[in-house]
């Protein structure tokens, strides 16, 4: 008899996952396909097929230009509200669905940053750390050209993420605005995002959260943290499908107070008055710009309906189980080909992805790919596991870390052959 006390493990996790029967609600998750990559790209919903051919004969077909009175004006709003509620912990009349997280990111941030130079010209440094998501360095940076600021970078360790130790070394009376990650896309840090707000609002500095990786997968509670401003994906654990719209949320107390620099016809006061000039709607409605991208909302509504139904915190209770699942499995079978956890192996410092360090990843990727494993690969040598805790089981991490042992030696075994 043959024992595989890993596989018994994995089958004895996936029994008693209270949420394992949610994974057949997901296209192609009834396939030998491995995916790693829902950290990226979520997996689509089965029921979103027939919503969306129900959008087309009955809402848009049927309702035509009726449907933005009836539904769709509201629509930015009213998601928003439910992924305030359902995901973020945010009151109602905070939160607002549209753009890309790159947008939505200038917005707030150059929002946030002539604020603070108006209430004090002395305060023009933008910080944000050096291992941060490009498009939130780059927008900062962007910023700082635009705007006259200054970039202040925190440096992090690239396995870990910002702590209150090397915030607190980089703000001061100087910081106008931070912009942070609340889980690090490399290492999947996962930030204490109450304990920097409250650390920067100390220094006087406005904070804007990214919640690109971990809204859907680790509770948000961004009026329990005091937060200002956040954004966020909504095509990762959210489910909202290739390039769907982005979240904004920012916080009752700043809304009448900032001016977001896209003005555009869909945030004035009065969408309809055509009047000659633009003065911004009270509320959320100030943020949007242009018209919003309802089409691109509807496939989220039914991942967050699941969400909704059972709670982010069985999400995360899940997702937990999940890379330490990933990790032993690591620790047992990988560790002794020279790869390494470059991830934090204290499960309240991490968010839902595990990454695994070795100088052969970019090679070990695209065999991967070529054998419908899909993680993805981050510089450098970072094989990035996503571990999608409603549609990714445990016999599926087990039988994609067993491919990436296998794509290893195969590498190894081809490079000792070109050597010779
Ligand atoms: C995925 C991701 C983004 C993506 O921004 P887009 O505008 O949607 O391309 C931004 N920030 C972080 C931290 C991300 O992980």
């Amino acid at each position: 008899m043959t024992r595989d006390a890993l596989a018994d493990a994995a089958a004895r996790l996936d029994a008693a996952d209270p949420l394992a029967a949610l994974r057949d609600a997901f296209v192609g998750a009834q396939t030998p396909l491995v995916y790693f990559d829902g950290n990226s790209l979520g997996r689509p919903l089965r029921v979103t097929a027939a919503h969306l051919a129900t959008f087309v004969e009955e809402a848009w077909g049927g309702r035509l230009i009726r449907g933005w009175d009836e539904t769709w004006m509201q629509l930015p709003f009213t998601l928003g509200d439910r992924l305030g509620a359902a995901v973020l912990g945010a009151a109602p009349g905070q939160t607002v669905v549209g753009d890309s997280t790159t947008v939505l990111l200038y917005k707030l941030v150059r929002a946030a940053f002539d604020a603070q130079q108006a209430a004090d010209p002395a305060r023009v440094e933008l910080v944000v750390d050096r291992d941060n998501f490009p498009t939130d360095r780059f927008v900062v940076e962007g910023i700082a050209a635009e705007r006259g600021g200054r970039v202040r970078w925190i440096e992090v360790d690239p396995d870990r993420g910002v702590d209150a130790e090397s915030l607190a070394a980089s703000i001061g009376p100087a910081t106008a605005v931070v912009v942070l990650s609340h889980v690090a896309y490399r290492s999947g840090y996962l930030a204490d995002a109450g304990a920097l707000t409250a650390l920067a609002h100390r220094a006087g500095a406005m904070v804007v959260w990214d919640l690109c990786h971990s809204a859907g997968a680790v509770p948000v509670d961004l009026d329990a943290w005091n937060a200002d401003l956040a954004v966020g994906c909504t095509y990762k654990y959210l489910g909202g499908g290739p390039g769907s719209p982005a979240f904004a949320y920012v916080a009752e107390r700043h809304q009448r107070s900032l001016a977001q620099p896209i003005q555009g016809w869909m945030g004035a006061a009065d969408v309809f008055a055509m009047g000659p000039e633009y003065r911004p709607a009270d509320g959320m409605r100030r943020y949007v710009s242009g018209t919003p991208p309802i089409v691109g909302m509807l496939p989220m509504l039914d991942m967050l309906a699941l969400l909704e139904t059972h709670g982010i915190d069985a999400v995360r209770a899940k997702s937990v189980a999940l890379t330490e699942f990933a990790i032993r499995v690591a620790d047992e079978i990988l560790a002794r080909a020279g790869v390494t956890v470059a991830s934090p192996r204290d499960a309240a410092e991490r968010g839902g992805h595990v990454t695994l360090s070795h100088p052969s990843m970019r090679e070990v990727t695209a065999r991967l790919w070529r054998d419908d494993v899909l993680p993805d690969y981050r510089e450098p040598g970072g094989l990035r596991i996503g571990l999608s805790p409603l549609s990714t089981s445990f016999a599926e991490t087990l039988a994609g870390l067993r491919a990436v042992a296998s794509a290893l030696a195969a590498v190894g075994t081809a490079s000792a052959g070109r050597a010779t």
